[in-house]
């Protein structure tokens, strides 16, 4: 983020929307991170607010128990890819090199999962949440919902 000279001005760049949801920005703003920590974190903590915007993002209670069906889409993807990759490479018959590898996978994939498969749900699985250009711009904290 660069600041100009002028008091109060600030410039930043505006990230795709793809941009915005590969880094994990806030879905109104796309700004303010979605989580405290890096992507490749194994303890995922999220942020309850934008720091930004200051959007709630559990938009009601138990809302994050969506994002285990996107989570579960994501690790089948996974599997088939990894077993078809499997048979590519060794052309092997034996089931317990496809278990030992997924369940492989699977562990090292879990951060992934767990971050992507909230940001999927938020940016593109909830209805009525959008990016808002006017949510974007440098305001106090106070003057926004
Ligand atoms: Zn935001």
């Amino acid at each position: 983020m660069a600041t100009d000279t002028n008091i109060g001005t600030t410039t930043y760049t505006l990230l795709t929307e793809k941009q915005a949801a590969l880094q994990a920005k806030c879905p109104r703003c796309r700004r303010g991170d979605l989580f405290k920590n890096k992507m490749y974190s194994f303890k995922q903590t999220m942020n309850d607010r934008c720091p930004h915007c200051n959007l709630k993002f559990e938009r009601e209670p138990g809302y994050f128990y969506v994002s285990m069906f996107v989570s579960y889409a994501l690790n089948v993807a996974e599997m088939v890819a990894v077993c078809v990759a499997i048979y590519v490479l060794t052309r092997s018959e034996n089931p317990m090199i496809y278990i030992g590898i997924f369940l492989l996978a699977t562990f090292i994939l879990s951060p992934f999962n767990f971050r992507y498969s909230r940001v999927i749900l938020l940016y593109w699985l909830t209805p009525g949440l959008r990016f808002n250009l006017e949510k974007s711009k440098d305001l106090p904290l106070e003057t926004q919902e």
